[in-house]
Order: structure tokens, then C-alpha cells, then sequence
């Protein structure tokens, strides 16, 4: 039930992404890359589960050393996600086999420097060091100009996001760079049903990573991301993905497993009828952490959210629950209650406006609060 892929194959090592390649599982280390023991135990984990790829974040000049540890002490393929702070990618880039920067905060720093320069560094930095690249646009965070050039709709939104991808492509393929993939994410499957088929559409060379961000916690998590897979990979569009899962750090492989259950049900034509109804009544996005994460509490925070909640799940609201300050305010902004959490406190949000910051022993109450009172609104 997977046809055949026309996209060009791209090269991680030795593992070929595209074409007629298996369709590779990655995942990507939920601890904070400074404790090495931590991600060096994510790391076997990972590949224990069979992992063909593992991603590990990198922020500060504390996370390369930690990255050169971890290298010397795993033979595993690795890929480095570079975010705001892009110019990292000289020191990541020999330690690792696949960079990944996201479009949408490459403006952050140098902002006299164009983008073109940026990508140009990047792609210099990735060639010289035989690394693949993956173009990561995420819903949560567009590239304003993007954001500006199209209508705070819906569909605006998507075709900002998809526009980007191709822009990017473009970008590369102008600096003869070939050996790379692009990813479209979002927390909604729907809407990465729409913008993959859309790109895919414009650029078939192109391979596909997908993935449903901040799917949440299992089983929900895992239908959204059945949901998405489904569709696109019975279409031929798809070459490597990845399970984001919001659980505890020793069940990470869970990710992995998940992956190439949805593969081989795919295969097989084991698909799942959606239930009449589903995207309707509570829904409850959770990041899966990562070396971003500023407290660990938070994944206790997100199961304890679906408990309080476990009684409302008719109620057409969205929560969102984010892990750390560099995508959270970003990607709550979306959700009717979104909650990003810092070190000690969580900051509490209605849509794009923030309520206050709070301790984890007092934020389970505002969430309370607050529900309770769009619940009223909403039957008011
Ligand atoms: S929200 Fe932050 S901690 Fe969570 S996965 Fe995204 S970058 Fe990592």
C-alpha cells in the first residue's frame, strides 16, 4: 500500500533517505544535551530501539561540548538541530552526519545578514563536512516575512509555510547542494496532510521527513500521527519520519516502535478508520521534550493536565503544553490554554495573551480556573 517514491536520494552516512530507500525512523534525544550521562543513555536507548537516525539539539557552546562527548561515546548517526542559534553549525557540524535549521528563526540574529547569506554559510558549513540538511519548517514559528505575505487565515497560514519550504529548496539548489530533505510539522495531522501533499506536489524530487509535532501523549498522540501517515504515505509521500510522543525519557523508544508499526500496518493496508467526530471535543498537544527542555516536571505536567481534564472531553478546547521558552510562546499561541514552561514557573496563556507565570504546585489550579471559565463562556 506504499507506492513507489520518485524523490532523489539523499545520503546521512551511510544511510540513503529517498527514492527506493526504506523509509528511515529517527527520533530525537528529550533530555538536556549539557548532561551527558542523561543523553548518552537516550542515545542507547534509541538505537537499541532501532533508530536509524537520533537528533540531538544544541544551543550554546555547552551543548557542542556535550556533543563531542557524546559523539566519542556512540557510533550511532547523529543529527544536530541548530535553532536560533545557527552559527553553532561550524563547531556541530564535524561532530554529526545531518544538520536541521528551521527556516522560521533564522532572523533572530545578524538581522542585517540576509537569509540567502545564512543559508549560503550553512550549506558551506554542511558541505565541507559531509553533512545532509534538513529544511525544518514548523507551523509554530513562520518566518514573518512569510507570516506578513500571506492571510492570518487557516489556509494562508499553510500556504506561508509551504511557500517557505519551496523558497528554501530553491535556496539550496542555487548553491548546487542537493543533499538534502525538507519537513513541514504541525500539531494538527490535517494540516500536515495538507501542506506535505502540497509540496510534494511542487517539489516530487524532494524528500520528505514527516512527522506530527507535539502529538502528545500516547494513545491520542499516536492516532493523530496514525492519521497523518496514513494519508500521506499510501500517496508515495514520505521518506523518513518521525514519532513525537510526550513521554517519560526511559519509554523514548516507544518512538521508534511506533514508527515502524505505522510503516508496516501501512504496507500491509492495515489502516484505521477514523472515528466520525474525532477532531471534535477536547484536544491536548504536548511537546515531546528535548535538550531544550527547562524542566522535567513539565511531562508530569501534561499527564496530570489529562487527568484534570479526563471528565470534559466533549468540550471543544485546546491545550497546549510546551517544554521551554524557544518554541512554547510560539506554539501556544494557537491554543485556547496554552501553558510554556521555564525552570520554575510555567507561564500560563489564553490564545496569544499571557496570564502570569506560576509555580508547577500552583499552576494545576489556574489551569483549573481557567478552563472552568472558558467552559462557562463557551456555554454561556
Ligand atoms: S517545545 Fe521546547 S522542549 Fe519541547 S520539543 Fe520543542 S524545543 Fe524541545
Amino acid at each position: 500500500m506504499i507506492p513507489e517514491r520518485k524523490t532523489r536520494t539523499v545520503h546521512v552516512r551511510d544511510l540513503a533517505i529517498g527514492g527506493s530507500a526504506p523509509i528511515a525512523v529517527q527520533s530525537m534525544a528529550a533530555t538536556r544535551t549539557i548532561d551527558v550521562d542523561a543523553t548518552m543513555e537516550q542515545v542507547r536507548l534509541l538505537e537499541e530501539a532501532g533508530a536509524d537516525l537520533i537528533r540531538i539539539a544544541t544551543d550554546t557552546p555547552a551543548d557542542v561540548e556535550a556533543l563531542a562527548i557524546i559523539r566519542s561515546n556512540t557510533n550511532a548517526r547523529l543529527s544536530v538541530d541548530l535553532q536560533e542559534n545557527y552559527r553553532l553549525a561550524e563547531t556541530v557540524a564535524p561532530l554529526v552526519d545531518k544538520i536541521r535549521y528551521n527556516p522560521g528563526h533564522l532572523h533572530h540574529h545578524e538581522r542585517s545578514r540576509s537569509i540567502a547569506d545564512k543559508v549560503a554559510y550553512l550549506v558551506g558549513i554542511a558541505g565541507q563536512n559531509d553533512c545532509a540538511i534538513r529544511i525544518g519548517v514548523n507551523a509554530g514559528s513562520v518566518a514573518p516575512d512569510y507570516a506578513a505575505k500571506f492571510p492570518a487565515t487557516p489556509e494562508g497560514h499553510a500556504s506561508a509555510i509551504v511557500a517557505s519550504a519551496i523558497d528554501h529548496c530553491e535556496l539550496l539548489d542555487n548553491l548546487n547542494f542537493t543533499n538534502y530533505v525538507v519537513s513541514i510539522k504541525d500539531s494538527d495531522p490535517r494540516v500536515v496532510i495538507a501542506t506535505n501533499t502540497q509540496f510534494a506536489a511542487a517539489r516530487p524530487d524532494v524528500p520528505l521527513h514527516l512527522g506530527v509535532t507535539e502529538a502528545g501523549m500516547p494513545p491520542d498522540g499516536i492516532i493523530k500521527t496514525r492519521i497523518a501517515f496514513e494519508q500521506l504515505l499510501s500517496q508515495g509521500i514520505g521518506d523518513t519520519l518521525r514519532v513525537s510522543l510526550t513521554v517519560p525519557f526511559k519509554d523514548k523508544g516507544l518512538e521508534i516502535h511506533t514508527g515502524r508499526q505505522l510503516i508496516a500496518d501501512i504496507e500491509a493496508g492495515r489502516f484505521r478508520s477514523v472515528p466520525k467526530g474525532f477532531f471534535e471535543g477536547l484536544n491536548i498537544i504536548a511537546c515531546p521534550s528535548c535538550s531544550r527542555v527547562e524542566n522535567e516536571a513539565f511531562i508530569d505536567l501534561a499527564q496530570d493536565i489529562k487527568e484534570l481534564t479526563k471528565n470534559a472531553a466533549d468540550e471543544n478546547i485546546t491545550i497546549a503544553v510546551m517544554g521551554c521558552r524557544v518554541n512554547g510562546p510560539g506554539e501556544t499561541d494557537d491554543a485556547d490554554i496554552g501553558l510554556w514552561c521555564g525552570p520554575k514557573k510555567v507561564n500560563l496563556k489564553r490564545g496569544t495573551e499571557t496570564l502570569g507565570a506560576y509555580g508547577y504546585d500552583e499552576i494545576l489550579v489556574r489551569v483549573r480556573e481557567e478552563f472552568d471559565r472558558q467552559v462557562a463562556g463557551r456555554s454561556a
